[in-house]
């Protein structure tokens, strides 16, 4: 059984999160989202709103399990029995930091192998910080996320 998890913030999920997990759930039995509670990152979502809006954005994908984790990743990893990690890459912009990040949970965890995938050409200017902007300034969000995270961030906003 290969197991990968995707970890992030997911605050909130996007389109281009979404393009990972499929892309990912296509190459291993089981893609676990991992979301990390990032209290010092001050989410606009809870842990528990965040994992909720997730699970019901990939209700269609059977192999795919979402699960709220607050240790360290590589713990989470093994605990789940994961092989890999799936970080996603937009722009050379992400490379220091996710090489960093990658080569630190090696430190820590030689077993465990970090992946990148690239979303889609078109999500590549997606982010969560981007789309909490706009809709916080009263844009339409529809196109990059999910329709059950455009509700909740309207109904956060209000
Ligand atoms: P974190 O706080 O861990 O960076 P994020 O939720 O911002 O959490 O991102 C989780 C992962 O998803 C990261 O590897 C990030 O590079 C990736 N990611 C974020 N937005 C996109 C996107 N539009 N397309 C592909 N990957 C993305």
């Amino acid at each position: 059984m290969r197991t990968v998890i995707y970890p992030g913030s997911f605050d909130p999920l996007t389109n281009g999160h979404l393009d990972v997990v499929e892309r990912a759930s296509k190459l291993f039995d089981q893609v676990i989202v991992a979301v990390a509670k990032n209290d010092d990152k001050r989410p606009m979502f809870t842990q528990a709103e965040r994992k909720r809006q997730i699970t019901a954005a990939v209700k269609g994908l059977p192999n795919v399990e979402v699960a709220a984790f607050n240790g360290l990743l590589v713990d989470f990893a093994e605990q789940k029995k994961a092989q890999a990690i799936i970080r996603g890459l937009r722009a050379v912009s992400d490379f220091e930091f996710e090489f960093q990040l990658a080569l630190m949970n090696r430190k820590l965890k030689e077993q465990i192998e970090t992946i990148f995938m690239m979303p889609r050409e078109s999500y590549t200017f997606l982010s969560s910080r981007l789309v909490k902007e706009i809709a916080g300034l009263g844009g339409d969000v529809r196109a990059f996320v999910p329709v059950n995270v455009e509700r909740a961030l309207k109904r956060k906003l209000k």
